[in-house]
């Protein structure tokens, strides 16, 4: 079995279910008392959200690369960025280290080709929802058609994330917004929806709706696990 690198913290709320998601896969897979290897470096959020709000990403980009390199030489075989906004400075992580990089967008965007699925919602921060990085590789590599809600609508989705759900507050009137939210990307030709924010999947989950959600946490984990053990 492969050491699983984990760069997590960001938030610890959503990193906590890696660590679990990843270990009952394992679990699933293998039985018995097996469980998976990990090794892991979690970060201090207030420091790299500081860094986010100000557009310092090479500065961010720098945190992260330093702690992946800590991973590997912890053991990793290869890495996960516990995070959809983090992967802005993927490459600049990459670049950092020999082990391989689990890409999350790559992950969900192979689940979502294979449904046949060419029109797909984006929930996640404003930096994922507007900037290139995510998007641009859905399309880019994937030939998706990404739909993303409107202004007054990302603005709620990227502060419900970073004002409650990242401090494990989770409310009922929020998850009555996100489903409007949703709701509407389906009105705007949405074929399903991708909770691209880690922490979205502990405020809405599939039981919640009848539009089919991609959980980028789940979808991660699950990837890392079947990687380790391949
Ligand atoms: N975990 C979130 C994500 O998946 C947001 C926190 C962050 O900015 O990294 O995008």
């Amino acid at each position: 079995m492969k050491t699983i690198g984990l760069l997590g913290g960001m938030s610890w709320e959503s990193t906590e279910l890696y660590y679990r998601l990843i270990n009952e896969q394992i679990k699933m897979q293998l039985g018995g008392l097996h469980s998976a290897k990990i090794a892991m470096f979690s970060v201090d959020f207030q420091e790299i959200e500081v860094l986010q709000s100000e557009g310092k990403w090479g500065e961010a980009g720098e945190v992260l690369a330093k702690s992946a390199k800590q991973i590997e030489r912890a053991g990793a075989d290869f890495l996960l960025i516990c995070t959809n906004t983090m992967h802005k400075v993927a490459p600049q992580v990459q670049a950092a280290i020999d082990i391989p990089l689990i890409h999350l967008a790559d992950a969900t965007a192979e689940r979502i080709v294979a449904k046949g699925i060419k029109n797909i919602g984006l929930l996640g921060t404003n930096f994922t929802m507007e900037q290139d990085f995510y998007k641009g590789r859905l399309l880019d590599q994937y030939g998706l058609n990404v739909i993303v809600p409107n202004d007054v609508d990302r603005q709620a989705v990227h502060r419900i994330i970073y004002e409650e759900l990242c401090l494990g507050e989770i409310k009922d009137s929020s998850r009555e917004r996100y489903l409007c939210i949703m709701d509407k990307m389906v009105d705007d030709g949405a074929e399903a929806i991708i909770e691209g924010c880690t922490e979205i999947t502990l405020l809405v989950q599939q039981k919640h709706t009848e539009i089919l959600l991609f959980d980028t946490t789940a979808i991660h984990a699950e990837a890392a696990a079947l990687y380790a053990l391949s």
